[in-house]
Formats: structure tokens, sequence, C-alpha cells
């Protein structure tokens, strides 16, 4: 046993170095990936429950790195949080989806509202509100088309630093959601103190809705509890029908996810516009 013990010992200490030097060479990669272009962005549609309507879409970021491939953003937004890349990437997806956006506007399609997803990091700097106005003023696209998707972890830093910034957001025209509803910190309270459009139901609540009483009793009270205050619901990782069913008979709203669509590349989603178009 004792010889056991010290083997996993030096396996779990060999993989330890192994990931710390994965992550060491992936944030080095990170550094350069912007001026290489290695990064792009996908689109999920966004749908009305009741009309099956793309409302919008959120944008999600793809990096295909030079040597290594795809890399999922569950491993490297991590290390661009960490070491703060993140906001040289994050102005730079705001802007990309700003004028892909702002393009499909001018391309005669219907007008749609694109959420990019904001890290806690680009909250701590004090120009968020400026970096934001700049985009939009150079891409020209108006504010009502945008939404941020903020997690409940930002809310909880810095509370009226946060709470002032979402509200320069929202007085321009800009949407705010709460993305991954009831994974972080359960405070109901930031409900009432933060200006917000709209919540995101987390996929892990809305995985089982068909099958555990839990679940479900989560999604119908946050539904109710969202429209009682006046705000949008939309559901996430809708992957079946039967999600769908229970989601449109509790009136949610929106819906996003494999079900309908996943995630697609800019070219894609002028498909999916001009298909929609002839119907
Ligand atoms: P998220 O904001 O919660 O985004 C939803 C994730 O769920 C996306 O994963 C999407 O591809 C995936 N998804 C959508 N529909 C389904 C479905 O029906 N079933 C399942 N199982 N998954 C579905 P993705 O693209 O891998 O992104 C993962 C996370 O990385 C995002 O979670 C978000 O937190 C972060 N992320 C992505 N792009 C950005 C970005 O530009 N900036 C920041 N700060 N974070 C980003
Ligand atoms: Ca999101
Ligand atoms: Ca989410
Ligand atoms: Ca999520």
């Amino acid at each position: 046993v004792k010889t056991q013990g010290k083997n996993n010992y030096q396996f779990y200490s060999a993989s330890l170095s192994e990931n710390v030097a994965e992550r060491m060479e992936l944030e080095n990669s990170l550094r350069n990936a912007l001026k290489k272009e290695e990064f792009f962005l996908s689109y999920q549609p966004k749908v009305d429950i009741k009309t099956n309507q793309v409302i919008g879409m959120e944008a999600l970021l793809r990096w295909n790195h030079g040597k290594l491939g795809m890399i999922s953003p569950a491993k490297f937004i991590p290390i661009a949080e960490e070491s703060g890349l993140i906001v040289p990437i994050g102005e730079w997806v705001l802007r990309m989806a700003c004028k892909q956006n702002k393009d499909w506007q001018d391309a005669g399609f219907p007008p749609l509202r694109v959420a990019v997803n904001l890290s806690a990091r680009q909250f701590q700097k004090k120009n968020l509100v400026e970096v934001i106005s700049k985009i939009l003023a150079e891409t020209g696209l108006e504010p009502r088309w945008l939404e941020v998707e903020v997690t409940e972890s930002i809310l909880m830093q810095n509370m009226e630093f946060t709470v002032s910034i979402l509200q320069q957001l929202q007085a321009i025209g800009i949407h705010i959601s709460i993305d991954d509803f009831g994974t972080g910190y359960s405070s109901l309270n930031y409900l009432k103190r933060f200006p917000i459009n709209s919540l995101k139901i987390d996929q892990s609540f809305v995985q089982d809705i068909a099958t555990d009483p839990d679940d479900a009793a989560i999604v119908t009270a946050v539904i109710s509890l969202a429209h009682h205050m006046k705000l949008k619901v939309i559901a996430e990782g809708v992957e079946t029908e039967g999600q769908l069913e229970f989601l449109r008979m509790r009136n949610c709203d929106d819906m996003q996810g494999y079900y309908f669509s996943k995630p697609l590349k800019a070219e894609e989603f002028t498909k999916l516009l001009e298909s929609s178009k002839e119907i």
C-alpha cells in the first residue's frame, strides 16, 4: 500500500507539473493569438419560443491555435482571465461582434441583438463604458442591438461600482443579462439592486427539467420570479423537444441550445438568416 501511495504521489506530481507547463505554454501563445489572428467568433441563435423566430445570437470566442488546433474556451478563458489577457481579447470580441452584427443589418437582414460575454477583469478596468461606446461609434451599431452577458460572480464583487457601470450601459440602451443564473452566489438581493433586462437560466437546470422535480421547480420559479420583476427569461442548453415543451408550457420567453442550432461560423449564420428570410 505504501509503495502504491508513493507511486500515486509521483504520478500526481508529474501530471501536476505537466499541467503547469501546459498552462504556461498556452498563456504564452495566448499573448500572440490576437496578432496572429487565431481567434474567431461563433454565433449561436437565440430563439423566441412562441414564434420560433431567431431574435438574436450569442457571440462565442473560438481559438484555432497554430500548432494545437482548436482549443476549448473552458481551457483558455480561465488562463486569459488570470493573466489579464481577457481585457484586450474581450475588447476584440466586442468589436468583432458589433461589426459583424452591423454587417448583417447593412446586408438587409432584420436587425438582431448580439450578446457578448464580459469577464470580471473587464469590469475592474475603469474605462469599460468608454471602450464599449467607442466600439459602437466606430462600427456604427446602435446600442440597442448589443447585449452584455454578465455572471453573478461579477455582480458580487465591488457592487456599487458594478451597479454604476451597468446603469451607464443600460442608459446608453445596451441590454443586460445575467448569465448562468442560479449557479453563483444565490443572493436574490442583486436582482433588486442591479439594472437588468433578462435572466439566462443555466443549462445545468435545463438538462433534467423533464425528469427531475427539483430542477423543474427551480426553473418554474425562476421564470415566474423574472416575469414578476418584468425581466425576460431565456433558457440555455436546450437540447430536446421535451425540454422545449416544458419551457413553452411555463411561458419561458426565449431559448438557446443545440435543439435549434449549435454555435455557427459567421458564414453559416448568414445562410441561416437567408433561409429564414425565404420562409
Ligand atoms: P456560456 O456563456 O455559458 O456559453 C454557453 C456555452 O454552452 C457555450 O460553450 C455553448 O457552445 C454551449 N452550448 C450551447 N448550447 C448548448 C447545448 O444545447 N448543450 C450543451 N451541452 N452546450 C451548449 P462554449 O462556446 O464552449 O463556451 C464556454 C464558456 O466560455 C461560455 O459559457 C463563456 O463562459 C466562456 N466564453 C465563451 N466566449 C467568451 C468570450 O468571448 N468572453 C468571455 N469572457 N467568455 C467567453
Ligand atoms: Ca454566455
Ligand atoms: Ca451561460
Ligand atoms: Ca454556462
